[in-house]
């Protein structure tokens, strides 16, 4: 609840009850001078000035709410270094070489990332890298599943398919036929993690501003002049990092994605019984479903569990609790306890038709990262490499996405990934039912 009473998904999180402190931060107040400004404090914008701050870069960050606001704080805390959408074979046709490759390198490296920058600033924030397993329900998922492991063994992941019986030994659930272990995958505290990173970022010597909203961005001087409503920065370039949560700073930023909303429970801590029936190895995992239940232990053994809306569900909170538990106890018949989800939050993602981060040049000097379609936590902690490089310097055909013209997300995207969706619970139903395979509780 915010101080005026009012129901606040940030503040409604697990991630917010449990996460190191934030460092201290002031509104921007008066003139700051540097070489970059970057807006927005998420993943992407504590990495860029990270990155640029730690090789002697003079940034300031400039943040509407706090460090951590947007997805970035609210997130289910998966960080698993694959695409959600396209299979890498189809990625390669939709992008093209030499951008695909080099996407590809980053984003499945991006835990390589992730560990170093926890490792090197000590961040407080429940790492752990126990692997992700996405579980196969159906004989066609084994066949999904088993092309996946060999695109992403064959780049360098370490990756393995498991079989039944050893599917049910890690997630202790007899539900799955089979499934794809991804070893290097990990989980955190989403709000813990992005703190953390404002706190190296200050540490580096970057200045960070909070409360402070961007309201505009104008050349003077031969920079720029990024104004809030009490100060302004000036700048020779200007990074918008702001994705799902963009609210003014540049015309037309918030028309570069769509919104889809994603909610996240977290339940009460689990007894030890109930552990052993449920994820005994704490892995991540995916269901394996379309219509998705990925679920992990956060520190204190609570189950982070998180799903789309659909009808009733994600908009009547006791429909949504009861849904969430009758999933996690349809997949985990040995949990016997009553489950409780005293924490239940909500967030937005930036969609748009690719699924891949999109790189915008605004005008010379000024370009702007939107679009990370649901997979942010190694995207987002990656892409600070990306915008860093283009701030320093290298030159647009050696990045590692490539800048673009700002384009308009079709409207159909606003209602499109969510009838998905619905499209594909029926295609995962008729595929279980000839397969003679139980199906979920439907909700
Ligand atoms: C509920 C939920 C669950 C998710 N689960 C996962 C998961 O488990 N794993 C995973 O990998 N990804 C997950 N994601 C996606 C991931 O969290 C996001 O893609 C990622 O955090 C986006 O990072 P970002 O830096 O692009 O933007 P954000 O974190 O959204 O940050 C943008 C910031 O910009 C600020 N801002 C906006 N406008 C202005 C302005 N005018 N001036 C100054 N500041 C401004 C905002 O206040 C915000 O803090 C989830 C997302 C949500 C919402």
């Amino acid at each position: 609840m915010t101080t005026d009473g009012k129901f606040s998904p940030f503040e409604a999180s697990l991630w917010y009850a449990t996460a190191a402190p934030a460092p201290e931060t002031t509104a921007l107040a008066g003139r700051e001078t540097a070489d970059v400004c970057v807006v927005g404090a998420g993943y992407a914008g504590l990495t860029t000035a990270l990155e640029l701050a730690r090789r002697g870069v003079s940034v300031v960050l400039l943040e509407r709410k706090e460090i951590g606001y947007g997805g970035s704080g609210r997130n289910a805390g998966h960080c698993t270094p694959t695409f959600t959408h396209f299979s890498l074979p189809e990625l390669r046709k939709v992008l093209g070489e030499p951008w695909a490759e080099r996407l590809i390198h980053r984003q499945t490296r991006a835990n390589d990332k992730v560990g170093e920058m926890i490792a090197r600033y000590a961040i407080d924030c429940e790492w752990e890298q126990n692997g992700y397993v996405q579980g196969a329900q159906f004989p066609h998922h084994m066949r999904v599943l088993e092309a996946r492991a060999r695109d992403y063994n064959a780049i360098g992941a370490r990756t393995r398919m498991l079989d039944r019986g050893e599917a049910e030994a890690i997630t202790g659930s007899p539900r799955y036929l089979g499934g794809w272990l991804h070893e290097e995958a990990g989980g955190l505290n989403a709000l813990g993690y992005a703190r953390g990173l404002g706190r190296a970022v200050m540490a580096e010597g970057g200045r960070i501003f909070t409360g402070s909203a961007v309201t505009g961005c104008e050349p003077r001087e031969g920079k720029w002049a990024v104004r809030t409503s009490a100060g302004e920065v000036l700048a020779e370039k200007v990074i918008f990092t702001t994705g799902a949560y963009t609210v003014g700073g540049w015309p037309e930023l918030e028309e570069t994605f769509r919104i889809m909303r994603v909610f996240v429970a977290a339940t009460q801590p689990l007894s030890a019984e109930s552990r052993a029936a449920c994820l005994p190895r704490r892995t991540t995992i995916h269901d394996g479903r379309g219509d998705i239940y990925v679920y992990k232990y956060n520190a204190e053994n609570r189950i982070v569990a998180s799903m789309f809306p659909m009808g009733r569900r994600g908009r009547d909170m006791a429909y949504t609790r009861q849904v969430m538990t009758d999933r996690l106890k349809w997949l985990h018949p040995g949990i016997r306890e009553k489950i409780d989800w005293p924490f239940l939050w909500y967030g937005e993602l930036d969609m748009q038709r690719l699924t891949i981060p999109r790189l915008y040049g605004l005008a010379p000097g000024v370009v702007a990262m939107t679009g990370l379609s649901g997979r942010g936590v190694p995207t987002g902690s990656m892409l600070g490499g990306i915008l860093s490089e283009w701030a320093m310097g290298v030159p647009e055909a050696d990045l590692s996405l490539r800048l673009e013209p700002l384009s308009r997300q079709p409207r159909y995207m606003s209602f499109a990934p969510q009838l998905a969706l619905v499209g594909y619970r029926l295609r995962d139903d008729l595929r279980a039912i000839a397969a003679r395979v139980p199906l979920p509780p439907h909700a």
